[in-house]
């Protein structure tokens, strides 16, 4: 656990591992232990292979990654990841086509896998989430952050107040995906997080069981070839149940 992190410039790589830690983590929430590391490769393993499945054929396959991945970007872990699992989805997909998307509809914005792609036109990233001026992560999330470089206007955040709801949240969804129908990717990764649902106990969003089950259906519905990849969801019953909503949409495509 780091207590001492980079700020400003100019700066220098240390050799103190305490120091390094700190230039690796963005907060204090993704400590590693001794077997952070063994955990994490696991965790991309299971994202690579789920990637495999979809190139080798299945219309969609789900991988339950722990720990989770989109908070972490190129050399910073952060919010309980360690490697960003998606991205790795996402490259590994990559190998095969020329263009990758990846919707990311955990309540937090997905920082991590923003920053890994935000110069890159053949990665569209997008984001549904909980405005971030008093939610974490806090600094990034907003709609004004598009891309830059070759990336310009290949990144999408479409942040939300904490109020919402179903209707608004599938309607978000909805026009993501529209945004992705545009692009024409050969697949998409779904960073999946559940903790959306109303009872979260981080109280990001108020989604139902239902919400869930229309988001599945309405992502299936693309017609692309899908890697799902889990990524929050908080200590309730819920999550379980959320997933098997999100899973039965998934199996019954349509208009969501
Ligand atoms: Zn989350």
């Amino acid at each position: 656990m780091a207590n001492v992190f980079p700020r400003g410039a100019p700066l220098t790589y240390p050799d103190s591992v305490v120091a390094r830690a700190g230039w690796h983590m963005g907060d204090t929430s993704a400590p590693i232990g001794p077997e952070s590391w063994q955990a994490t490769c696991r965790a991309a393993d299971c994202a690579v292979a789920a990637a495999e499945a979809v190139l080798a054929g299945a219309p969609a396959a789900y991988a339950l990654c722990r720990p989770p991945g989109h908070h972490t970007g190129a050399e910073v872990a952060a919010g309980h990841c360690l490697l960003n699992v998606s991205a790795i989805a996402a490259a590994h997909l990559r190998g095969a086509h020329d263009r990758v998307a990846v919707l990311d509809i955990d309540v937090h914005h997905g920082n991590g896998t923003q920053e890994i792609f935000y110069d890159r036109s053949d990665v569209l990233t997008l984001s549904v989430h909980a405005e971030t001026r008093a939610y974490y992560p806090f600094f990034t999330g907003y709609a004004e952050e598009t891309g830059t470089g070759a990336g310009a206007g290949f990144n999408l955040n479409l942040p939300m107040p904490r109020t919402t709801r179903d209707d608004a949240w599938i309607a978000a969804i909805e026009a993501g995906l529209a945004r992705v129908a545009d692009f024409a990717p050969g697949a998409l990764v779904v960073s999946l997080g559940l903790d959306a649902h109303e009872n979260d106990p981080l109280q990001g969003m108020k989604i139902t069981f239902d919400g869930f089950r229309r988001a599945g259906r309405l992502i299936a519905g693309s017609g692309l070839p899908a890697v799902i990849v889990q990524e929050g969801g908080y200590l309730s019953p819920d999550p379980a149940t959320a997933l098997e909503a999100f899973l039965s949409g998934v199996m019954a495509p349509g208009a969501g």
